[in-house]
């Protein structure tokens, strides 16, 4: 495996940490963003049409004693692509894996990181509902991975964040930060002290349509109060990372308003649900990418939460 593992950059070995862009271990790539923050983008497929368990954003940090990982990807087999990629690019030990939340496409390349000295770190909620969606998780990766699902087992965090947890990588910290209901109820994010780098998860997307299986209005107020502080780069759960904060908070935010309108006046018309997902948020349409699949399942969502309001 490492000799297929290709380095596009200056082929500068002695100091190839800082001078690589981007490492790629098979089809497998892991590109800096910043100073020992690299970031793997997964592809926007829907976890309903192609889904290869390839999909989500891994953050890897990496200080100066030890590498933090922050999600895994969705297979075990995406998780050793992304060991072998860690590899290529250092040799320190992998301490921390972090899950931003419980959804399969982040968490099921745990599998591949169960070795002496890494601790799974997760939201305080995350242990627990790992765990009750265990059987049904691992029967959706077997339908749609086949084999490659059915080697990734369940791993839940062994390392619980109640409110924030600091973890030192040397000579920087990780900031984690357990939200509030919003995209899930088991939301964490990371913060990289030394090149002020958020990690949402999936708090927020960018290019591909926002999805939400917990509380819209707890969304919006999530993302209000990370607006409330800069960061030099955010990185989103799926889609590019940005050193544009206004524009990637914004746009969501901008989608996520009107879709709480759109539903909360359908409701209030009496408009049926079934109506209201092929007309609710309508002028976002082409402003993201798997929109009629994401923005219907988002209606499915909250129109029956907010009916109650
Ligand atoms: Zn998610």
């Amino acid at each position: 495996m490492l000799s297929k593992i290709k380095l596009l950059c200056a082929g500068v070995t002695f100091a190839f940490v800082t001078l690589c862009t981007q490492v790629q271990a098979g089809s497998f790539e892991l590109t800096k963003v910043a100073e020992g923050v690299y970031v793997h983008h997964g592809q926007h497929l829907d976890i309903d049409d192609g889904y290869q368990g390839d999909i989500c954003n891994i953050g890897v940090v990496i200080g100066s004693e030890a590498i933090a990982v922050i999600d895994t990807g969705g297979s075990k087999h995406t998780g050793e692509q992304l060991l072998q990629a860690i590899k290529a690019i250092s040799p320190l030990p992998i301490r921390y894996v972090i899950n931003t939340h419980v959804h399969p496409d982040h968490t099921y390349g745990n599998a591949a990181f169960q070795h002496d000295g890494t601790h799974f770190v997760g939201h305080d909620k995350l242990a627990n509902t790992m765990l009750l969606r265990k059987e049904q998780y691992e029967k959706l990766n077997a339908r749609l991975l086949g084999e490659a699902g059915k080697a990734s087992a369940t791993v839940p965090p062994d390392t619980a964040v109640h409110d924030q947890l600091t973890l030192d990588l040397g000579d920087r910290t990780l900031q984690l930060q357990a939200q509030r209901v919003a995209h899930t109820h088991t939301d964490l994010t990371v913060l990289d002290t030394k090149t002020n780098t958020l990690f949402t998860g999936d708090l927020l997307f960018a290019q591909r349509t926002p999805v939400l299986e917990g509380d819209i209005k707890g969304l919006i107020a999530a993302l209000e109060h990370i607006n409330q502080s800069p960061y030099a780069l955010i990185v989103p759960g799926h889609g590019l990372e940005s050193k544009d904060q206004p524009t990637i908070i914004g746009n969501e935010l901008r989608y996520l308003n009107l879709l709480l309108a759109d539903v909360r006046s359908s409701i209030k018309k009496g408009i049926s649900m079934e109506q209201t997902m092929d007309t609710a948020a309508a002028s976002e349409h082409e402003k993201w990418r798997l929109f009629d699949i994401a923005n219907r399942r988002n209606v499915n969502v909250i129109y029956p939460q907010l009916e109650w309001e």
